[in-house]
């Protein structure tokens, strides 16, 4: 059983103060893009992950893996064995603010769900993505959507059709470091209640990007910039080879750059891949599906 799941880009990413339980309140526009992991799960001896594609080394292959994770919730919920091997054909940028992790934990939680014939209702499956993790649930239904408590309660939004490309940065950032050098740059300031934009609303559903180009918005772009100072360097040379707007992907260090059209896109591409200023470049188009098992 194989399932395909899609990253994410934070069209809006609004963060609010930090939390008596150390989350932050968000207001979080998420978009699937159409770049893909593969999950695939089959039945084995014992619970078991490997992964392939080019940064597989950066994967963990035990039981912290949320895929792995995934296939025994959902195994202690039904009350069977969690044995099954699980294959993740990873072409989204690890650690990279694109919510790879997730997309897997989600992947396996439907393909696991459909290997054992269970028919767990929906509602329930987003409560055992919740369960793994904030960007889970987002994964399992993809499209476009508000995220709101810690971006984990779901509200679909309208979105037109957009093209997008991302610069994938050497090395990764850890998203609660990020967080903590949120809350240091925060010090002292008022930090206001997090809140999605009617403008950027409009303009996603609109499929105008000259119009998304200057809504889009997210929170944590300066903390991941104070952590990763030579990602503006990225931005800037996207921008310059035409992208109508560029942004800090999540947490990063993945970029992304906002471009009109397919051919924009390749010359972007090009540009940042010429540059040296980021390790590979991903060309998409959003929205894309939620997790979907494949034939
Ligand atoms: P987000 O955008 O949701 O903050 P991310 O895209 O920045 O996440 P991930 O690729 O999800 O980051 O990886 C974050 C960390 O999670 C990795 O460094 C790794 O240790 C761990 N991890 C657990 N399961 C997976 C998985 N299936 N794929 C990648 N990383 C995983």
């Amino acid at each position: 059983m194989t399932v395909r799941v899609p990253a994410k880009v934070n069209v809006q990413l609004a963060v609010g103060a930090a939390r008596p339980d150390g989350f932050h309140d968000l207001a979080n526009v998420f978009l699937a893009v159409s770049l893909f992991d593969e999950v695939t799960v089959t039945p084995a001896d014992e619970l078991t992950v490997t992964c392939s594609g080019p940064d597989a080394d950066q994967v963990p292959l035990d039981r912290t893996n949320l895929a792995a994770r995934a296939a025994e919730l959902l195994a202690a919920r039904a009350g069977r064995s969690d044995a099954v091997h699980i294959h993740i054909t990873k072409n989204i940028p690890v650690a990279g603010g694109m919510a790879g992790g997730s997309a897997d934990g989600a992947g396996a939680l439907l393909a696991c769900d459909l290997l054992w014939g269970l028919h767990t209702p929906t509602a329930e499956l987003l409560d055992i993505c919740a369960e793994l993790g904030s960007d889970v649930p987002f994964s399992l239904v993809g499209g476009a959507a508000l995220g709101t408590g810690r971006g984990e309660l779901l509200t679909p939004v309208e979105a037109g059709a957009f093209h997008w490309v991302f610069a994938v940065a050497e090395g990764g950032l850890s998203t609660p470091a990020v967080f903590r050098e949120f809350d240091r740059l925060a010090e002292g300031r008022d930090v206001p209640e997090p809140q999605a934009s009617p403008a950027l609303l409009t303009a996603l559903a609109s499929g105008d990007p000259d119009a998304l180009a200057g809504a889009l918005a997210n929170d944590l772009q300066p903390a991941a910039l104070s952590l990763r100072p030579d990602l503006q360097r990225t931005l800037t040379t996207g921008l310059e080879a035409g992208a109508l707007a560029s942004l800090v992907s999540g947490s990063g260090p993945t970029t992304a750059f906002l471009v009109r059209d397919g051919e924009a896109a390749s010359k972007v591409a090009a540009a940042l891949e010429a540059s040296g200023t980021c390790r590979a470049t991903r060309t998409t188009t959003s929205p894309a599906p939620g997790a979907t098992a494949l034939p």
